[in-house]
């Protein structure tokens, strides 16, 4: 059985008197520590890297700009199981597109992948937003162009920002020139719903999520 301290107990062992005048600092980097080692060891544990789950918001690495890769890494084998593992996670969470950042690795990297029977089990709003499938495909340093501006606003979801939805807009169709897994450089256009999964992991590697780009009063709870 865990016993939960009292909070007042840990503030307490985290502020210190500092200079005669008797002012006090409380250093939140203890509080966390203290937190962690006396409550959290069981989550703290699953904490190393890669994440075996997708990070929320409120994870730092959801907010900075994702490094691009040395693509000599792409012949290691640890970077290979680094893909798989993404994979997994991805269809552990039951989402069509995931980005490194998500499961706490500041790369540039993103994988979308669409089955048939994932589109059975979209809500029948997305289905009739013209979605196709997309075999299993690694971004590796991406670049985005967009070949058609017009802006379609669409509801969109994140796994990082589970149960929220709001209209976003996204332009019709893109172009990214990419790497793929073998680190050959690979042409890949998309329009429509597709094109928009890809604008959205583009931009968990540019540290941006939808809400920053959301039509604000549209956002909402769904559970
Ligand atoms: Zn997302």
């Amino acid at each position: 059985m865990i016993i939960m301290p009292r909070y007042s107990d840990i503030i307490s062992r985290c502020v210190k008197n500092v200079h005669k005048c008797n002012t006090r600092s409380a250093s939140f980097a203890r509080v966390k520590e203290l937190f962690s080692s006396l409550s959290l060891k069981k989550a703290s544990a699953t904490k190393k890297l890669p994440y075996d789950y997708i990070c929320r918001v409120g994870d730092p690495v959801l907010r900075q700009k994702a490094m691009p890769i040395d693509l000599r890494t792409l012949e290691n084998e640890t970077f290979q199981q680094t893909l798989e593992h993404l994979h997994n996670v991805m269809k552990k969470g039951g989402t069509v597109g995931i980005s490194a950042p998500q499961i706490g690795l500041p790369w540039q990297l993103f994988a979308i992948e669409i089955t048939e029977k994932a589109l059975k089990h979209f809500h029948p709003y997305y289905r009739m937003q013209n979605i196709e499938t997309c075999p299993l495909t690694y971004f590796i340093n991406p670049k985005l162009k967009v070949t058609n501006p017009e802006k379609i606003v669409l509801y969109e979801m994140c796994a990082s920002i589970p149960e929220y939805s709001a209209e976003v807009p996204r332009v019709k169709e893109i172009q990214i020139e990419a790497y793929n897994r073998l680190g050959e450089p690979f042409c890949w256009r998309a329009k429509d719903w597709l094109a928009r999964i890809a604008q959205h992991e583009f931009d968990h590697l540019q540290g941006r999520l939808f809400i920053d780009i959301m039509v604000p009063h549209t956002f909402k709870f769904i559970k």
